[in-house]
């Protein structure tokens, strides 16, 4: 039986603040605080890419891969945890190897597989190098999806092992990490899980299917997503796997740090606010305005900020575009990612000036200067495991108009005339004028001062923080242990 908290240890590929490319990370860096704040003995580890550069050295060991021996230094820093006794520390160690992660970018070379698999490879040996034996290891998409094989491996010959539990949570499934079958040799395992029903993929080797097989229990980033990935038209040809597995899948809503995004006291926005005085997001707007040469106008103000890939529904906000712009209205992009994206919303800031704001890149400071200083944000999303931009948004005062998916289901509630409630404006079939009506029906509402600061006052006030979610990764954690028999359950 467990006396009081529990060893948790997370892995992910990228955890904010030291690596960023998208949602994963803040989660990455966010849910292990809240469980620390819970009681936990939480530990996080990431690689070390090329610019985490403050931590000291811990020790190091050498990792078989395939043929290579490497070394896998260890390195740790920590994040801080605010809570109502002041700060507790969350230990964060790095897998660090020059050869492997001294790199310009996180992810899209060549040999990711094999740098993935190292660091699948490393975290286990970690553990034991640091003396940290967790309850439950919880992994997060396909980066450290072999862990859960690794660790069944492990205990053969180590039996400590046995009492460990692996939670494998899928941020996005599109992802999947497949490689050529000689992935498998570089993890040091054998042919005989080359089989459809083990990690082969279409000839390939997928790390997704890898932990969506062996991990004691699944998760995903919201309960809609976790149904919609059941079915062929978003399970990415991994939906037969899930509906297996659907016993063991649960969907939890990701939640955002509240310390971190508060618009009272967040200090990269111009002016300070919070839901009973609203009259610095007005002054926050004409800052933006000022900031990227917009004309100073009282018309909605409509953000994005957003990577410009596929799933983000860019195809039919360029096609609603020239209707869009037609409307008095601004609109602000920041958003990096697929070229012909980029391109085609930067052609419209020349078309469209002091009216069209587009900022390719990633940029922080922006971002937030985007939620304060916007009316209404955009995300018109093809599939959203949870997204975000609309918690961060709606936290803001900017009122979501996006599409019904995913976890934007099941965290915008659309607005309804009759009753007065709601956060947002949504829209369910993939098609330009779907949005745009959307939009128009914001716009209507825009226009009545009242029932518009009414929807600010009640989007601002929903709770996404983490308290709820994280309380729910506690009983999936402890679910895990009891199908590992650490614990008994009632059914
Ligand atoms: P995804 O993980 O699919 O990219 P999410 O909505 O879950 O989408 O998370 C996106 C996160 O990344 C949000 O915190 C958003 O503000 C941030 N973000 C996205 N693009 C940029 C950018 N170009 N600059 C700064 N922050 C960005």
């Amino acid at each position: 039986m467990l006396d009081t908290g529990l060893k948790i240890l997370v892995v992910a590929s990228e955890v904010a603040p030291f690596a960023k490319t998208g949602g994963l990370a803040d989660v990455a860096g966010s849910l292990p605080k809240a469980l620390a704040v819970q009681g936990n003995d939480v530990r996080v580890v990431l690689p070390r890419y090329r610019p985490i550069g403050d931590y000291t050295t811990v020790t190091d060991f050498p990792v078989e891969v395939g043929p290579r021996k490497e070394t896998c230094i260890v390195r740790r820093s920590h994040i801080e945890a605010k809570w109502f006794h002041g700060t507790k520390e969350v230990p964060v160690y790095f897998v660090d190897n020059y050869h492997y992660f001294d790199r310009e970018r996180l992810y899209g070379y060549e040999d990711d597989a094999e740098r993935f698999a190292f660091f699948n490879l490393s975290v286990l040996p970690l553990c034991e190098e640091i003396g940290f034996r967790p309850d439950i290891v919880h992994l997060n998409d396909w980066q450290s999806g072999f862990i859960p094989l690794l660790l069944r491996i492990r205990a053969r010959h180590n039996p400590a092992w046995n009492e460990t539990a692996s939670v494998f949570t899928i941020h996005n499934l599109q992802y999947q990490g497949r490689f050529p079958r000689h992935a498998l040799g570089l993890l040091g395992l054998g042919d005989e899980y080359f089989t459809p029903g083990g990690v082969e993929f279409y000839g390939d080797v997928s790390f997704m299917k890898a932990g969506l097989l062996f991990a004691d229990v699944i998760n995903t980033v919201s309960e809609t997503y976790a149904k919609e990935i059941q079915t062929p038209e978003f399970g990415e040809g991994l939906d037969g796997v899930l509906r297996k597995r659907s016993g063991d899948l649960y969907g939890i809503v990701n939640g955002i740090n509240y310390h971190e995004y508060d618009p009272s006291s967040d200090p990269r926005v111009f002016k300070t606010y919070n839901s009973n005085d609203m009259s610095g997001k007005a002054e926050n707007k004409i800052a933006l305005q000022r900031e990227l040469g917009l004309t100073l106008s009282h018309e909605p103000l409509v953000g994005m900020v957003s990577r410009l890939v596929d799933q983000k529904g860019l195809d039919i906000l360029l096609d609603a575009m020239p209707e869009i712009l037609s409307k008095p209205l601004q609109f602000v992009l920041l958003g990096s990612g697929d070229e012909r994206y980029e391109k085609a919303f930067r052609s419209l800031t020349s078309a469209y000036p002091g009216k069209v704001s587009v900022t390719t890149g990633f940029n922080g400071i922006l971002a937030q200067r985007i939620y304060a200083g916007s009316d209404m944000f955009l995300m018109p999303s093809r599939f959203e495991p949870c997204g975000l931009g609309q918690l961060i948004a709606m936290r803001y005062g900017s009122i979501p108009v996006a599409r019904r998916t995913g976890g934007i289901a099941d965290t915008v509630s659309d607005y309804d005339v009759s009753t007065g409630t709601g956060t947002g404006f949504l829209f369910d079939d993939y098609k330009a004028e779907d949005l745009v009506a959307a939009l128009d029906r914001a716009l209507e509402r825009y226009a009545d001062r009242e029932t518009w600061i009414h929807i600010v006052k009640q989007a601002m006030e929903s709770d996404f923080s983490w308290n709820k979610s994280a309380a729910m990764y506690t009983e999936v954690y402890m679910e895990a242990l009891s199908r590992r028999g650490r614990i008994e359950r009632p059914a």
